[in-house]
């Protein structure tokens, strides 16, 4: 039966995902302070200690017992957005933060709310993210026996609370007023300095890390990703070195992008921070630097001196970037043995989908092998250090090319983990292309993305049954187990859909992991059998967490959808539309069961006349995708954490010219257009998005033709696990009914 709901929700796209603080005596890499009688007890930084290897001595759960792991307790927050977060605990308390940046301190062994801050952060600036208002997590630090938290907030303050009540002891802004700086990353503490960077790149932003006193937030010192305007003196030799690789107006038409959104480790011994830098700003390298050159210091890796910021080395992971390939994912640092010798190594799997070792002592290139299906470049070359670049990458070249990865990367934010165990790295995959054409007519437009990418190329097939068979067959996401030394991958598994959440490994031999569907998994880290899972009611995308508390071991991750568009038609919605966001906490032999959640109430369809005037709707599906498709989803397939336009009611109909034009819903984030769109162009986006809404009830209508053919893609995705040949020839067969 082919039920109009099911067939709505089954083609949508979903929009997924897109400190270490301690004390002087908590900065040992496995911390034991008083009170902490096992190791790795405490979870004290984003990932788990400077390392950021996020793998947990701990072995009370294990491949053996973790069939009765259960849920122990659950808390449920206010927000109903994306959850990246990953909980420190600390002291019997677990401080985690949510969207809006928001921060919660509960007691670790059930949940007890000891207090809760919330920062405030203006609903417009939304406007500014590129992928919902995330939070990462905070960090700790303490100094003369008085603890506190550090957390960056969306709007780009750096916030100091006392960790024991929550009170702010000091607030700093860390970006300029009125700018589309963002953070969504996690601070990380050295030696009584608080280390944050930014993002903000696809709206034109300047990259740039800085550092602040943690006792009186004054800010120490600040590093620039990317060179200035060349006529005035530039903040670093670093920069001054960069400045041969750039050309054209770069600091004019998007400020060169390089923001430091998410990943930093650090080395103790060598006393070097690394950081992750991001793609440029705008994407379009020929736009951006309209006379060559490879950018630095963009999708790099780059080793700072903590106290002072400044330069040691660089790696250069994408040379002049023009697909969104940021080197900001997670980095980790181990000590490999590669040809017989021991080497103090840093790894990342950056979006370009390459899977980087480097002599975290100078930043030699080690090894550099494809990790995920990549057409971009067929292989870096290990003397140069540089891809080797296919044709198809040079969309200004070709007009058009659909390239592997996607600007969704081969791996995004989730953070992976390293197994001192097995020696593998478990990275969350994806295998996702994106078609980027270049912006004709580029310019840079304030307070816009401005990318020098037409996202009108990235459109999906009108016909929903075919967009969702060509995403059946091109897109999938993995848990992949990677060799670093053998430079090879060891097993696989495989998902249907992509963005799924981060990965915690443990001594006890697990991998934990959840999905985009909400379902937390555990499987054998030297093998990848699935051993335990448990289905909850929103995805899971932040990477989970352990500690012990009086003998006992916890599992804890925190679950929410949204963040980055991720084309996914075919999948299901969040099951629970309205996207709860949760900390889910278990311990062995526990059986506590979710609190049941609020679905919102489903709308009346509005009655719409036909639209016919095809040079409006055609005017309006290109201004759609150019302004609206971020957030609300390419060709209005929206994953439901942001509003699905299909489904306004009347009032919004008639609201429509006062929303995107005037800003009537400015406080929920969506701010007017007035600026960049006329009347005409909102009302031909509003006849389009009408359209839209039409064509799905069309589909809807129960036509034979339309049953069989929902029958053949049912089917041609319920084969796909067992016989994908079957299913590939399937999809072949749908594409041409
Ligand atoms: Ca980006």
């Amino acid at each position: 039966m082919l039920k109009k709901d099911s067939l709505r929700y089954s083609f949508a796209i979903l929009l997924i995902a897109l400190g270490w603080g301690t004390s002087q005596a908590l900065a040992a890499q496995t911390p034991n302070t008083a009170g902490i009688t096992q190791p790795g007890a405490e979870w004290l930084n984003y990932g788990r200690d400077y390392s950021e290897q996020r793998y947990s001595p701990l072995s009370d759960i294990n491949s053996d017992n973790v069939e009765s792991l259960g849920l122990d307790w659950s808390f449920t927050f206010p927000t109903k957005r994306v959850m990246e977060s990953t909980p420190l605990v600390h002291q019997g308390v677990m401080y985690v933060t949510t969207n809006w940046s928001r921060v919660y301190a509960l007691d670790a062994t059930n949940g007890t709310k000891l207090w809760e801050f919330d920062p405030k952060v203006p609903k417009e600036h939304l406007i500014n993210s590129c992928c919902g208002p995330a939070n990462r997590g905070a960090a700790l630090w303490e100094d003369n026996g008085k603890t506190s938290l550090f957390v960056g907030s969306f709007d780009g303050r750096l916030i100091a609370l006392d960790a024991k009540t929550g009170e702010q002891q000091w607030s700093t802004r860390t970006v300029p007023e009125n700018s589309h700086y963002t953070i969504t990353g996690a601070p990380r503490v050295i030696d009584g300095k608080v280390i944050i960077g930014n993002g903000g790149a696809e709206l034109g932003v300047r990259g740039y890390v800085s550092a602040f006193d943690a006792a009186t937030g004054e800010q120490l010192w600040r590093f620039y990703t990317v060179p200035g305007n060349p006529e005035q003196a530039q903040e670093s030799k670093a920069l001054d070195q960069a400045l041969d690789t750039w050309t054209g107006d770069w600091w004019k038409v998007g400020g060169g992008g390089g923001t430091v959104w998410d990943a930093m480790a650090y080395d103790p011994e060598l006393d070097l921070l690394y950081i992750g830098t991001g793609n440029g700003s705008p994407w379009n390298r020929d736009i951006r630097s309209s006379g060559g050159g490879d950018n630095l210091y963009l999708s790099s890796i780059v080793a700072l001196r903590p106290d002072t910021g400044e330069y040691v080395w660089h790696y250069q992971v994408t040379p002049k970037d023009s697909w969104d390939y940021t080197a900001t994912q997670h980095l980790i640092l181990a000590d490999l043995t590669i040809d017989g010798k021991q080497r103090p190594v840093i790894m990342q799997a950056p979006k370009n989908g390459f899977f980087y070792v480097l002599d975290r002592r100078d930043g030699t290139l080690l090894s550099a092998d494809a990790y995920a299906q990549v057409n971009w470049a067929s292989h870096i070359d290990l003397n140069t250090g540089r891809p080797v670049e296919l044709p198809v990458a040079d969309y200004n070249e070709t007009g058009g090319s659909l390239i592997w990865p996607s600007p969704f990367g081969a791996h995004n934010w989730q953070p992976m983990s390293f197994s001192q165990q097995t020696g593998l790295v478990y990275i969350p995959a994806q295998h996702f292309p994106g078609y980027y054409s270049p912006d004709k007519k580029f310019a840079f437009k304030q307070h816009r993305w401005n990318t020098g990418v037409d996202f009108w190329g990235m459109r999906i097939h009108p016909d929903p049954i075919i967009a969702k068979a060509t995403a059946d067959a091109i897109i999938r996401g993995y848990l992949t187990a990677w060799d670093p030394v053998a430079k090879e991958k060891v097993w696989e598994v495989e998902y249907p859909e992509a963005s799924n959440g981060g990965i915690l490994s443990t001594a006890g031999g697990i991998v934990f992991q959840g999905t985009g569907q909400g379902v937390f998994n555990a499987y054998r880290a030297d093998n990848g059998d699935s051993l335990w899972s448990f289905e909850t009611d929103s995805g899971i995308l932040a990477g989970p967490m352990t500690y012990a508390i009086n003998g006992e071991q916890y599992v804890a991750v925190t679950q929410g959808s949204g963040g980055t568009i991720v084309l996914a038609a075919g999948r299901p919605r969040p099951k629970d539309p309205s996207n709860p966001n949760r900390l889910l906490v278990f311990k062995l032999n526990s059986s506590a069961s979710l609190p049941p959640s609020s679905p919102l109430e489903s709308q009346p369809e509005v009655a719409l006349n036909a639209q016919t005037d095809s040079k409006q709707i055609e005017l309006g599906e290109k201004l759609y995708e150019r302004n609206c498709s971020v957030c609300h989803g390419v060709s209005t397939e929206s994953g439901g954490v942001i509003p699905d336009l299909k489904l306004m009611d009347q009032n919004t109909h008639r609201d429509f010219m006062g929303i995107v034009l005037g800003g009537a819903k400015r406080h929920t984030g969506m701010v007017g257009f007035y600026e960049t769109l006329d009347h005409t162009q909102v009302e031909a986006i509003h006849v389009y998005i009408k359209h839209q809404t039409n064509v799905v009830r069309e589909i809807d209508e129960d036509s034979w033709w339309n049953k069989v053919r929902y029958w053949y893609w049912y089917w041609s995705s319920k084969l796909g696990d067992e016989f994908p040949w079957l299913a590939n020839a399937m999809r072949d067969t749908i594409m041409e009914m």
